[in-house]
């Protein structure tokens, strides 16, 4: 069982009314964690993506939360201010129902790390309108979280199975 510990860990707020789908936050995102950093930019690398929907005057920037193997049963919409809000608007879950928040090559989870070592997300620092603000809030947390690793490992055996994933590392650690 993991312990509980108290610390402060970064919230983005979202100002929903001023977005204006620019995406701007996506080309940052995607920039900062591309390897090497900056070297490339491709929004569907990102872990924001602006869910968007133009006739309804419908952004919002999501970020990438936790990888799911299976979708809902049901799915949310909701209605906020009297303007109703496409289903999974709000949804951060990396999820085999849609393709967001997945390495375009390998189809493995991306998650939003908050730029944890930086003074401040580089989403929040590229929208030009104030949409997204940084603010550290006091968290309890129950156990250490899964890393990017274990994330990557555990989407690898949904998908082919822990056999296969097991004879491949094999394969490939082999010395000769
Ligand atoms: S906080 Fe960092 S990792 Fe998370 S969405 Fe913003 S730029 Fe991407
Ligand atoms: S950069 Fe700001 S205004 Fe542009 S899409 Fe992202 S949140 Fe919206």
């Amino acid at each position: 069982m993991g312990e509980s510990v108290t610390k402060k860990v970064r919230n983005i707020k979202v100002d929903l009314d001023k977005c204006n789908g620019c995406r701007s936050c996506e080309m940052a995102c995607s920039a900062f964690h591309a390897k090497p950093k900056y070297s490339s930019i491709n929004p569907a690398r990102s872990r924001i993506r602006v869910v968007m929907d133009l006739v309804n005057d419908e952004y919002v920037p999501v970020r990438a939360t936790d990888y799911t193997k299976a979708g809902c049963d049901g799915r949310r919409s909701y209605t906020i201010n009297g303007k109703e809000y496409s289903e999974c608007s709000f949804c951060g879950t990396v999820c085999p129902t849609r393709d967001l928040f997945k390495e375009p090559d390998s189809g493995l989870p991306l998650k939003c790390d908050m730029c944890e070592d930086e003074k401040e997300p580089l989403c929040v620092q590229a929208c030009p309108r104030g949409v997204l603000t940084c603010e550290e809030i006091d968290a309890v947390q129950e156990e250490v979280k899964p890393d990017e690793m274990e994330l990557g490992m555990k989407s690898l055996i949904d998908k082919f199975g822990s056999k296969k994933v097991a004879d491949t590392y094999n394969r490939m650690t082999q010395k000769g």
